[in-house]
């Protein structure tokens, strides 16, 4: 009796295995193609500074728009692109294309603003991204310094005398780096200090409990730790005017959240932009 139960719990699963391996392959087959379909599309999220409230930047976060179901968020595809390797080719196209968008707002006119790129651990393996970096700058002839690459300790920590070796190649065209979600990996202070980080970016999950708990504390010391290195620090996730307030307090300089803005598609940013609309309070 057991033994048939067994086999009824094996006949489910392995059929649930089959179902999730039968769409993992489409996502894949798919994504292969969500380039050269234009599939692909940014939206940018505005990066305000606590001191005057203006928009100082936007974090270009990718989104899939699938015919068959919508939008599809990168925490859905950005796994099975890294698993796969697509990775490669999707971040040589956020790349462009976020690089491009600088130089579209001095077209159109309006002030351009920093843009921070996100990267993957995978990019700085298979790919010279110095050199694509300066290709791009050399197209567009735009200040270098408005490209921010946003790379998380673990893609780091992977190879870190490759990862200081490519960060300082970056670096020295004077592009920004900046270290995302900072808190959730586990690199040491020591170890921070070999990277040419311009800015930290405090996670997100820092921001929940600030008002309750100890993180308040250690997002404190996060900031004072960020400053001495003389680094600009960015909470993400702000999302009430009480966690504005603490974050002002604790002598944060920049901001990324709801309580501003969710990420915008290009147009409506740039419509932000011209408006030079300012966060409150
Ligand atoms: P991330 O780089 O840490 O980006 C910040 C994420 O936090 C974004 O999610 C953003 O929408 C979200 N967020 C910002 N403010 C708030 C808030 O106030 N409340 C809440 N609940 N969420 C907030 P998104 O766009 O879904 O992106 C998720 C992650 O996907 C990114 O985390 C990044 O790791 C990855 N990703 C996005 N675009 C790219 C890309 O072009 N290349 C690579 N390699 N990864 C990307
Ligand atoms: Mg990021
Ligand atoms: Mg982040
Ligand atoms: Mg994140």
């Amino acid at each position: 009796h057991a033994r048939h139960r067994g086999w009824n719990n094996y006949q489910f699963f392995s059929s649930e295995m089959t179902e999730a391996a039968r769409e993992r392959f489409e996502l894949e087959t798919h994504l292969r193609q969500a380039i050269e379909k234009n599939e692909l599309v940014l939206y940018y999220q505005p990066q305000v500074d606590l001191h005057d409230g203006t928009i100082i930047g936007a974090e270009a976060l990718i989104r899939w728009k699938h015919p068959e179901r919508g939008l599809i968020s990168p925490a859905q595809f950005i796994p099975v692109a890294e698993e796969t390797g697509l990775i490669v080719p999707i971040g040589e196209w956020v790349m462009r294309t976020a690089i491009r968008q600088i130089a579209i707002w001095k077209e159109l006119g309006v002030t351009p603003v920093r843009v921070g790129i996100n990267l993957s651990a995978l990019q700085f393996k298979r790919q010279n991204l110095a050199a694509l970096v300066e290709e791009l700058l050399n197209e567009h002839d735009i200040d270098p310094s408005l490209v921010d690459l946003e790379i998380t300790e673990s893609a780091i920590m992977d190879d870190v005398g490759r990862a200081i070796e490519m960060l300082k190649r970056i670096s020295a065209l004077g592009v920004k780096l900046s270290i995302d979600d900072f808190g959730t990996g586990y690199s040491s202070l020591s170890q921070l200090r070999q990277f040419p980080f311009q800015t930290l970016k405090i996670d997100r999950s820092f921001v929940t409990d600030l008002e309750s708990s100890g993180d308040k504390a250690i997002v404190s010391a996060i900031i004072a730790m960020a400053h001495s290195l003389e680094q600009t620090v960015i909470v993400e996730g702000l999302e009430t005017s009480a966690q504005l307030t603490i974050m002002k307090e604790l002598n944060c300089n920049e901001m990324q959240g709801f309580l501003f803005s969710k990420p915008l598609p290009a147009e409506e940013f740039t419509a932000l932009l011209r408006e030079g609309r300012r966060l409150e309070g």
